[in-house]
């Protein structure tokens, strides 16, 4: 499948070969069609699988296919993010994506002054991508109407839920024209998405990829086992390994974040944090210099590092390990980016070991225990390991951890499961 078979138009095309995508990735094969022909869309795909062209594709050559005459241009798509982050990738992705058809598209988030939106909003654009906060807020005092809006997209549905968002994009759907195409894109399917997705789309069509079991297939994964005093110290043996070059160190909470940054600064390790409680300015700088590599260690928490698309990570290490299986799938997801593959190291202190528990039984894996550095926990010999992994194989157990020791994750029992089904 090429793109040219999904009926997309030059300009568009010629977009997609300037970004060197050859072929379009299953979410985008699925959904494109369907999105050209005018249809409601319940998207389940996380990011990392090409989703945002999946659908910023097929709207801009809806777009372009019917277009209003002249003047300054109407706001005809609405894109709804959760965080800043995300939707101003997804703002450039509608740009780059874009750049050949004459349509603008603008971003708005909080955290920083309006008055630039407001006037952004004011000079006119076809495509508005918003967080639902200040989007409200210049609904509120009269910047934004959203009744000429044609197609609205709600991205990350899951993850508006968690953020406690849901409220505000209930108010921003009662504001929208009732008709309208809805695309709905959610990496999980709870209930209470469920119950929006069929309160909010008409007939829609599913579509749905299993980027878990792909992500999660393609990522080298091992897990160590370590108290929790002495994790610091293996993450500093770790980074030694200058295969490590682009890392993502995923910590609990802020402070957390905080904390390990400043222990690395002072063992001369350069690590910057990215979380809610920094200014934009600060993230995008962190961010801007993790993906030019000024910054090798990025350290984050997960609701800042949902979405982000940095390429080539080459390790994600949970220095805390989630309690939500899920965002175990998230986090190493960022590692491992649209067929690049990578590697997840994940410390496990004793109280974390139930969350091990959890993720394995959600991505279907036992991941193989580390059990070659200097800092194991006891246990990490012992009859857990024992009983809840079984040792790797010789060889492999005493190569390095670095870039070299490309071990697969194994399966429990004997094949059978190699789709990962959420509802199973
Ligand atoms: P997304 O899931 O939208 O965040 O996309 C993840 C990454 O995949 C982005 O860096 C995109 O630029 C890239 N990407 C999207 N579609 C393709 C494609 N068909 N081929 C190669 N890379 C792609």
């Amino acid at each position: 499948m090429q793109f040219q078979d999904l009926k997309l138009i030059e300009p568009l095309l010629r977009a997609v070969r300037a970004e060197g995508y050859d072929t379009p990735t299953p979410i985008q094969a699925q959904a494109i069609p369907h999105v050209l022909a005018g249809k409601d869309i319940v998207g389940c795909a996380q990011t990392g699988t090409g989703k945002t062209a999946a659908f910023a594709l097929p709207i801009l050559q809806r777009l372009v296919a019917a277009p209003r005459s002249g003047g300054r241009p109407v706001m005809r798509v609405l894109v709804l993010s959760p965080t800043r982050e995300l939707a101003t990738q997804i703002n450039d992705s509608f740009n780059t994506y874009g750049r050949h058809t004459g349509l603008k598209s603008i971003v708005i988030f909080g955290g920083v002054g309006q008055q630039p939106q407001v006037q952004a909003v004011q000079r006119g654009t076809d495509i508005l991508v918003a967080t639902p906060g200040r989007l409200l807020d210049l609904m509120q005092q009269g910047y934004i109407r959203l009744n000429t809006i044609e197609i609205f997209v709600l991205d990350e549905a899951d993850r508006m839920l968690d953020m406690g968002f849901i409220h505000d994009v209930r108010r921003v759907i009662n504001a929208l024209p009732s008709k309208r195409q809805t695309l709905l894109f959610s990496a999980t399917m709870p209930q209470d998405i469920q119950d929006l997705a069929n309160r909010i789309l008409i007939n829609p069509v599913r579509v749905e990829v299993t980027p878990q079991a792909t992500t999660v297939e393609k990522i080298v994964q091992s897990v160590f086992f370590v108290e929790k005093k002495d994790k610091r110290a293996l993450l500093e043996h770790l980074l030694r390994d200058q295969a490590i070059r682009r890392v993502l160190v995923f910590t609990r909470t802020k402070h957390g974040a905080n904390k390990l940054v400043q222990q690395l600064d002072q063992s001369a390790i350069q690590a910057e944090a990215i979380h809610g409680n920094k200014s934009q300015s600060a993230r995008e700088r962190a961010l801007a210099n993790f993906k030019s590599g000024k910054t090798r260690v990025l350290v984050a928490t997960d609701i800042a590092a949902r979405g982000l698309d940095v390429e080539d990570v080459t390790h994600v290490i949970n220095y805390d390990l989630p309690n939500e299986p899920e965002s175990y799938v998230h986090r190493i997801g960022r590692t491992a980016r649209a067929g690049a593959e990578g590697i997840a190291y994940s410390f496990v202190d004793t109280e974390e070991r139930k969350y091990l528990q959890d993720i394995e039984k959600l991505i279907r894996l036992r991941v193989p225990v580390e059990t070659d550095h200097p800092h194991a926990a006891p246990l990490n010999t012992s009859a857990y390991a024992a009983k809840h992994h079984a040792p790797p194989p010789k060889n492999e157990h005493s190569r390095p951890p670095d870039g070299n020791s490309r071990r697969r994750s194994r399966r429990p029992g004997q094949g059978g499961e190699r789709r990962f089904n959420r509802q199973g």
